[in-house]
């Protein structure tokens, strides 16, 4: 018998952490394996932000900090959201997580009932749908194309939205089309949601400042969405600072101290040394990240380039984040160096064992016509995966 809970042998691995543990293997036992599994910046974090970390130890944060995190960040994190988003959140309504994975969870698990209903506009980031199923939620998806750049229409929203949706999770950029929502698409959104008061939005904006569409709307700051809107934000993404683990989220006063209530009894307060460093981060002027965001927009336009020249490969031009999409349908059902490739996992793990090339399925973004590449990597390795690929599809 199997002494593990139910709930636990129901949940899936995260397909992301999964493909970049095999490639990590792969090379460690001599594989010369390319990873574009993982998403993450492949920059230090910046100077300035390590000095108030090792000043922050010298100063002896060393204790439990505030659950909800300390009230000096959570005043800066309130700047920001004025500063870059027009939201006036007071820091009353900021919680402070390990990470905006953290975040994303502690919302489920105080925003949701069993059978309450999440629409997610599908390519989703692959570990809404699991954490959640893990909360009791269902997700409900909602299907795009590359030939809609992967965003839904205010139609499409109206016909999923039934009296058991709780909500709506969606990121912009979005992980991992790299699509980005403009105002006038989130204020017809809005629209539709307006005459549904019953559902609330988690918008994941983690991406916000990689973004070269040179427009960034947060929905929260759409007329009607303010009280309705939970807004996650993190530094990981921007400021390079994945293992650092800080996330964060504004939100209506009662769902923040319910969050603050949930990790008073699962983790206690976020990391004291993250979060003093944490706090120089988001002080910081967005103009800091300029260098970083270029050589993105380089790697992308690089990137897309040469998938153009893929044949069989379909792809959107992401305008954020760091992952193309493309679509691979193409060569479902075809015979590939005599192996049969049925969906976008066999095509994935064909890419793994014949170009030397780690990708993500596309079925763990809910979308099983296309595969993720994360560009987050230099431009020589970039080009040559690009050639791998090309080489090993012709
Ligand atoms: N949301 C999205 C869309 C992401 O891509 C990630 C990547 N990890 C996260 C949330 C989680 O971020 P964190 O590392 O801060 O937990
Ligand atoms: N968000 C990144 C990705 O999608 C990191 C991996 C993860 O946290 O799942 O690849």
């Amino acid at each position: 018998m199997n002494p593990l809970s139910d709930r636990i042998n129901n949940l899936a691995v995260s397909q992301t952490l999964a493909m970049a543990a095999l490639a990590r293997e792969l090379k460690a036992q001599g594989k010369d394996i390319i990873s574009l599994s993982l998403g993450e910046p492949d920059f230090n974090t910046p100077e300035f932000i390590k000095k108030a970390a090792k000043k922050a130890i010298d100063e002896n944060y060393s204790t439990y900090t505030p659950v909800e995190g300390y009230l000096e960040l959570k005043e800066a994190i309130c700047k920001k959201f004025k500063r870059d988003n027009n939201l006036d959140y007071k820091p009353s309504q900021i919680v402070v997580s390990t990470g905006a994975k953290q975040s994303l969870y502690n919302i489920a698990q105080v925003m949701l009932n069993e059978g309450d209903e999440v629409i997610l506009p599908a390519p989703y980031w692959v570990s809404y749908f699991e954490i959640i199923k893990l909360s009791g939620g269902v997700p409900v998806e909602v299907p795009t194309s590359v030939e809609s750049d992967f965003k839904i229409t205010p139609e499409q929203l109206e016909a999923a939205i039934t009296p058991k949706t709780k909500m709506m999770w969606f990121s912009s950029p979005c992980n991992p089309s790299g699509s980005v929502y403009n105002r006038e698409e989130l204020t017809a959104l809005a629209k539709v949601l307006e005459k549904h008061p019953h559902v609330y939005v988690v918008s994941d904006e983690i991406y916000e400042h990689i973004n070269f569409s040179g427009t960034f709307c947060s929905i929260a700051s759409i007329q009607g969405m303010f009280d309705r809107t939970i807004t996650v934000n993190g530094v990981a993404k921007a400021f390079a600072m994945t293992g650092w683990r800080i996330g964060y989220i504004g939100a209506p006063e009662f769902i923040a101290k319910a969050c603050t209530k949930i990790q008073g009894q699962v983790t206690s307060g976020a990391n004291s040394i993250a979060q003093r460093a944490t706090i120089t981060a988001v002080e910081a002027d967005p103009s800091v990240l300029n260098e970083m965001v270029s050589a993105f927009k380089n790697r992308r336009d690089l990137v897309v380039g040469l998938v153009k020249e893929i044949p069989g490969f379909k792809l959107n031009v992401p305008e954020g984040a760091f992952y193309v999409f493309p679509d691979v349908s193409y060569f479902f059902g075809k015979t590939l160096k005599g192996q049969l490739i049925k969906d976008a996992t066999d095509f994935s793990m064909f890419l793994l064992a014949e170009a030397n090339v780690a990708t993500v399925t596309g079925d763990a973004f809910g979308n099983p016509n296309c595969i993720r590449f994360s560009y987050a990597t230099s431009e020589v390795l970039l080009t040559e995966a690009m050639r791998r690929i090309k080489e090993a599809v012709s």
